[in-house]
């Protein structure tokens, strides 16, 4: 190990009693059923509802006062919500879908920035039986026509400068009913009609004093976020409410929430860690969650640390390296001493960044991995557990984690091999929307199968080593090489698009792309910006193509597949390998 392990104080000499006191023991005598299931209040009926799980129940047990969220507009704005207030605000909201005729599990696309009315919006429609689909609002017209077409959306929840960037593709969508529009400034002049229909007019309108939720149960489906693979077109992850038994008891174990916590999650909603631990896992635990509009900035968020006085903080390892590199003289400037747990999610942590927060902060980070399918943290570094720097720590109890050589059979400590999981766990993916083949071949001899490639060591640390297939991580998000490579071919100019992730020291990887043209045009760099910004404009900034190269020929299988791993083993000045499936000598 290249960084020494960090060891953690006696329980007796920290700050606050974790909740996760002993791992191992903990771990051996894990169940399920007594220490998830049994830890949430369930319907009377014997149902589950996550939103009723987040709210309803805190106010029902005489906790409506206690802030649910603080919301800090990009201009600095304030408003804060208790949990009766969201409740009632939530309320309503599900009373509106239900008017308008949602039905249980139609599918509600969320395209929006954080704003507080997104949340009411998720939990009313939650409340009401829907389906939340979360859209990172950065995306173009095409990302979200694909998305919404794949699920058959029924509504859209949306704000009027986002409409304004999808409204030619609305008419393609045929499944959908509504567009509701949220105007917070009213100042956008929205034009309604049968099918936009305003939120405040609705909200305003609405009696909800006799709302009934509907009573889901735990295998009704409640989120579905889009993720991508190396082949096809991004695919919809289905999760169900049961997924809140295990985002609750991560939020309590793994990230150490306690009621009353002042919590920020920098994580936008359009991903799942936005949804999972930006609404569910926070909300299950009673905290107040700061919801910050706003975009990266060290000094914001520091800001906003000493402000509010924020003990739990889960951030992303693109961030804490601009982090690092804003310095440590800006750290200095501000009191965090509230901080109590820092957690990291979303690519591999390097060590120096554990390190540099241990010096900094006070406090090592703590990284932790999941990913879309397995909805809640599967891998942690904990409150009470030594770090080894560079690890994302060991399986959250119940969970069983191994590595596999390529028959998938599992290997000893020190090798590396695939990423896989026992499947059963309470946040596993239901589906793969409408792809059952795609979905099944995840799962071999009695393993979920990750996408990862990982090793163990003797001591059961996990310890990340890339991605088995072609997926590009740039900040966190996941790119799918082919999305990007359908959106540049839809230009003229482009005859073959080849995309892959090369490495960058600040966003892990940015997306780069080798074109080749159609007879006619010419590789000038004027042709090359254009290109740039027609897949900005499709797709959104970080999808599109930092980088394009113009080459002759286009690599590729015998069988048509654009080899991107020789792309990739070009750019980066390595052998290619294997080339016998080659086409031509491209
Ligand atoms: P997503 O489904 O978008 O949340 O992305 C999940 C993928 O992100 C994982 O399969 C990993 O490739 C990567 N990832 C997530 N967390 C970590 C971590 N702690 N260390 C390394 N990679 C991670």
């Amino acid at each position: 190990m290249a960084f020494e392990e960090i060891t953690k104080p006696s329980v007796s000499d920290m700050k606050e009693t974790p909740n996760l006191i002993d791992y191992q023991s903990t771990r051996e005598d894990f169940d399920w059923y007594r220490d998830g299931f049994s830890g949430l209040d369930w319907l009377p009926d014997g149902g589950l509802n996550n939103a009723y799980e987040a709210v309803d129940r805190h106010v029902n047990n005489g906790k409506g006062k206690q802030k649910a969220l603080i919301w800090i507009g990009k201009n600095g704005d304030e408003e804060t919500y208790t949990y009766s207030q969201f409740k009632e605000e939530s309320d309503k909201f599900g009373q509106v879908m239900k008017n308008l005729g949602m039905q249980r599990a139609d599918r509600v696309f969320i395209f929006m920035d954080r704003i507080p009315e997104l949340y009411f919006a998720a939990m009313g429609i939650l409340k009401a039986g829907g389906v939340i689909a979360p859209l990172f609002s950065a995306f173009g017209p095409d990302p979200v026509r694909d998305r919404m077409e794949d699920a058959g959306a029924s509504f859209l929840v949306t704000t009027p400068e986002l409409k304004s960037k999808i409204d030619t593709m609305l008419p393609d969508i045929k499944t959908l009913q509504k567009v509701i529009v949220i105007d917070k400034s009213d100042t956008a002049n929205i034009k309604t009609d049968e099918k936009t229909l305003l939120y405040k007019d609705l909200m305003k309108n609405v009696d909800a004093t006799n709302f009934i939720l509907e009573p889901t149960t735990q295998y009704d489906f409640s989120i579905m976020h889009y993720t991508s693979g190396s082949t096809g077109k991004p695919k919809g992850v289905l999760h169900r409410h049961q997924a809140v038994v295990q985002q609750w008891l991560t939020g309590k174990w793994a990230l150490d929430l306690k009621e009353g916590d002042i919590y920020f999650c920098t994580a936008d909603p359009g991903w799942v860690t936005g949804t999972s631990y930006g609404m569910m896992a926070p909300w299950t635990n009673c905290v107040t969650q700061i919801i910050y509009e706003g975009g990266f900035s060290a000094a914001s968020w520091y800001e906003i640390i000493q402000k509010y006085g924020v003990t739990v903080w889960y951030t992303a390892p693109t961030a804490i390296r601009l982090l690092m590199r804003a310095g440590e003289a800006v750290v200095q400037r501000y009191d965090l001493s509230s901080l109590r747990f820092i957690g990291s999610v979303g690519e591999p942590l390097n060590p120096e960044a554990v390190v540099w927060g241990n010096k900094n902060y006070k406090m090592p980070i703590h990284d932790n991995w999941w990913q879309t399918e397995t909805g809640a943290i599967m891998c942690a570094n904990y409150a009470t557990t030594n770090i080894r720097p560079g690890s994302m720590g060991k399986p959250f109890p119940g969970v069983t984690m191994g590595i596999l050589d390529d028959q998938y059979n599992e290997l000893g400590a020190g090798e590396s091999g695939i990423l896989a999981v026992r499947p059963g766990w309470p946040s596993q993916m239901f589906a793969y929307w409408q792809q059952d083949e795609m979905y099944n071949s995840r799962f071999k001899k009695g393993w979920y199968i990750t996408g990862d490639q990982a090793s163990i060591d003797e001591d059961g640390y996990f310890w990340f080593q890339g991605r088995a297939d072609d997926v590009i991580n740039t900040a966190g998000h996941l790119v799918g090489p082919f999305e990007v490579e359908s959106a540049l071919i839809e230009h003229k100019a482009v005859a073959e698009a080849g995309v892959i992730g090369k490495p960058d020291p600040i966003a892990m990887e940015v997306v780069k792309a080798f074109v080749t043209l159609n007879p006619d045009y010419e590789a000038t760099d004027q042709l090359r910006r254009e290109l740039i910004g027609f897949a900005r404009d499709k797709l959104s900034a970080g999808v599109a193509p930092r980088e394009i190269d113009f080459i002759d020929v286009m690599p590729k299988t015998r069988s048509g597949k654009i080899m991107r791993r020789l792309l990739k083993a070009r750019e980066l000045g390595l052998p290619e390998g294997d080339t016998s499936t080659l086409e031509d000598d491209g």
